[in-house]
């Protein structure tokens, strides 16, 4: 059985205060009715994690950060690194969020060793993958994204893989309120655990937990989340949201 996973990133959102009521609003509701088996990551601004990780009480909820360094220390002005994250008890990090890829300049080759500082840090990453309105509209899309997940990815072993969780995030879909349907989500996602099939066999690639992102919400996620290869969902504007948040997560 493939880990069923909600994580919500709250991107460059939140005052402190705010987010703390935010926290404890979503813990409360989490440990008194999800009662299903599901882990609920919660990546705030990384300037928080340190505060609000003891709020995450109950045996399902998460810290996860937006984002590290590729390297373990140096001199990275501003930078975060895997094992900093790791020594303030931080499980998860996002990495290659179309945002970084689209102002950061990030890239899969880049991303490859920033996998590979977080696997060697004892943290999941959540590989975030998926195409432009214009590339969904003339262009291979799917090629596209396969070679996200291959370039960045298929240099892992098959131990490795399996701690990886994958986030497939059409950028069209991202903030706009334009959902993929459940149908385009699922195709995908098939897709994707076909082409982690080709390089890892079928056993491994039925372990892979794929995520679905862009304008998931209380009222599209139980759908999105229904179909066989959507084990969960990345969240952005609805994880702002207590109420609306934990509708996604039940
Ligand atoms: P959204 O963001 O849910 O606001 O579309 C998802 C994401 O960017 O992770």
């Amino acid at each position: 059985m493939r880990k069923k996973i909600v994580a919500g990133n709250w991107k460059m959102n939140k005052t402190a205060d705010e987010g703390l009521a935010l926290v404890s609003e979503v813990v409360n509701m989490v440990n008194a009715e999800v009662t299903g088996d599901v882990t609920v990551v919660l990546c705030p601004p990384a300037l928080y994690l340190t505060t609000y990780k003891p709020y995450l009480t109950g045996n399902k909820l998460a810290l996860g950060a937006q984002n590290c360094h590729e390297k373990a220390s140096g001199a990275y002005t501003g930078e975060i690194s895997a094992p900093m994250l790791k020594s303030i008890g931080v499980d998860y990090v996002i990495l290659g969020h179309s945002e970084r890829r689209q102002y950061f300049g990030e890239t899969n080759a880049q991303l490859a060793e920033k996998v590979n500082s977080a696997l060697e840090n004892g943290l999941t990453p959540i590989f975030c993958c998926g195409e432009s309105l214009e590339m969904r509209e003339n262009g291979d899309y799917l090629g596209f994204v396969k070679a996200q997940i291959t370039e960045s990815l298929f240099h892992l072993t098959d131990e490795q893989i399996t701690k990886v969780v994958i986030a497939y995030e059409p950028i069209w879909a991202i903030g706009t309120g334009l959902t993929a349907t459940s149908a385009q989500a699922q195709d995908m996602h098939f897709e994707l655990r076909q082409h982690l099939a080709g390089q890892y066999g079928d056993a491994v690639a039925q372990e892979i937990s794929i995520l679905y992102g862009g304008s998931a919400n209380a009222q599209n996620a139980a759908e999105l989340f229904a179909q066989p290869d959507v084990d969960g969902g990345l969240i952005g504007g609805a994880s702002l949201k207590s109420r609306d948040f934990v509708t996604v997560v039940k």
